[in-house]
C-alpha cells in the first residue's frame, strides 16, 4: 500500500501558439503545435513521484493511444497505476490551449474519461485510500466522487488535502472533511467571498476557511509564495525568485511537492519551502508535466 494517494484528472494538453486569439467566425494560422501530458491530478501525482513520494494514482484515462501511453508513463515515473482505469470507447480528457504572443492563454477543457471517475468506479480501490497516510485531490473530476473519497479517508484517519482548482463553490459537508486546503487567490475568493490582495485579506479568507472546519489553510500567491494559516495564526512563506517562462502546472508542482515533503516528516514550513523550490523550477520551463522537476534538480536548486 502507498503512503500518498492522488485522486484526479488526466488530460492531453493540445497547445497551439497564436499571434492573437481568433474572433468568433475567424480562422487564423497558429504554429508550434504540441501535445503535452497534463490534467491537475496527473500533474500532482507526477510531481510527487518525481520528487520521491510513495504514491498511487486513482484516475480514468481513455482507450486511445494517449491514454494508454500516459498510463505507462505514470508507471515509468514510479506511480502505482493499479487504480488508473482505462475506459472503453472513450477519449482521454483534453485541454485545447492557445498561447498568444503576449503570453496570455485561452483554455477549453473537456472531461471525457475523467467524467467516468464515479463513486462506483472507485469502489474497488477504497483500501488504497484507507491504508494511505494522505489523500490529495483537486476539482477536475466528479464532485460526488471527491466527496465519497474524502468520507472514506476521514473514517480511516487518512489526512485529506484539497487543492480546490479549478475554482468552484463547495459544500460545507465537503469542506469540514478537509485537513489542508491549498487555494490560489482566485479560488480563495470564490470559496470565501473575500478578495485576497494583501496579508490582511489573506488571513480573513483563511479565517473563513478555518470556520468551515479546516485546520490548515495555504493560499498560494504566485511569485509571492504562500500565506500559511494554522488555526488562525498566519505567516507568509516567501517563494524563490526565478526568470518565469510558463507558469502552467506551478500550482500542481507545488501541491505534489508539498505532500512529498510532509510525507517525509518535514514541518509545514519546510515542506512549503521544498514545494516553492520545485514550483520555481517548473515555471522556468514550458508545459505541464514536461516542466515538473526530479528530486536531484530540487536538491541542486536548494544548495
Ligand atoms: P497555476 O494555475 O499557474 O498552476 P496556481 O494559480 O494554482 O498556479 P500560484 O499561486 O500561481 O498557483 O503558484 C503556486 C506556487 O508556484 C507558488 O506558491 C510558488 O511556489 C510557485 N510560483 C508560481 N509562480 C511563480 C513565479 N513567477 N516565480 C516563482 N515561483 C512561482
Amino acid at each position: 500500500m502507498n503512503k500518498l494517494v492522488v485522486l484526479g484528472s488526466v488530460n492531453a494538453d493540445h497547445v497551439l501558439q497564436v499571434a492573437s486569439f481568433p474572433r468568433p467566425g475567424e480562422t487564423l494560422h497558429g504554429h508550434s503545435y504540441t501535445v503535452i501530458p497534463g490534467g491537475k491530478g496527473a500533474n500532482q501525482a507526477v510531481a510527487a513521484a518525481r520528487l520521491g513520494a510513495d504514491i498511487a494514482f486513482i484516475a480514468s484515462v481513455g482507450d486511445d493511444s494517449f491514454g494508454l501511453d500516459i498510463r505507462q508513463a505514470f508507471a515509468n515515473d514510479g506511480i502505482n497505476i493499479d487504480a488508473v482505469m482505462v475506459e472503453e470507447n472513450t477519449p482521454t480528457g483534453i485541454a485545447m490551449i492557445q498561447v498568444a504572443a503576449t503570453g496570455e492563454n485561452s483554455i477549453c477543457i473537456s472531461a471525457e474519461a475523467n467524467a467516468c471517475l464515479t463513486p462506483e468506479r472507485i469502489a474497488p480501490h477504497h483500501a488504497l485510500i484507507s491504508d494511505a497516510d494522505t489523500l490529495l485531490m483537486q476539482l477536475e473530476t466528479p464532485i460526488d466522487t471527491i466527496e465519497q473519497a474524502a468520507r472514506i479517508a476521514k473514517q480511516a484517519n487518512t489526512k485529506v488535502v484539497l487543492n480546490p482548482a479549478p475554482a468552484q463553490a463547495l459544500s460545507d459537508d465537503l469542506l469540514q472533511l478537509i485537513d489542508i486546503i491549498t487555494p490560489n487567490e482566485t479560488e480563495a475568493e470564490l470559496l470565501t467571498g473575500i478578495k485576497v490582495d494583501d496579508t490582511q485579506s489573506a488571513q480573513q479568507a483563511a479565517d473563513a476557511l478555518h470556520q468551515k472546519g479546516i485546520p490548515v489553510v495555504m493560499i498560494t500567491l504566485g511569485s509571492k509564495g504562500v500565506w500559511l494559516s494554522e488555526n488562525g495564526q498566519g505567516v507568509q512563506v516567501e517563494g524563490f525568485r526565478v526568470d518565469a517562462k510558463d507558469t502552467t502546472a506551478a500550482g500542481d508542482t507545488f501541491n505534489g511537492a508539498l505532500l512529498t515533503g510532509l510525507q517525509e516528516g518535514k514541518s509545514l514550513h519546510d515542506a512549503i519551502k521544498f514545494a516553492h523550490a520545485a514550483a520555481a523550477i517548473s515555471v522556468t520551463r514550458f508545459g505541464a508535466q514536461t516542466s515538473i522537476p526530479h528530486r536531484r534538480e530540487v536538491k541542486h536548486f536548494l544548495l
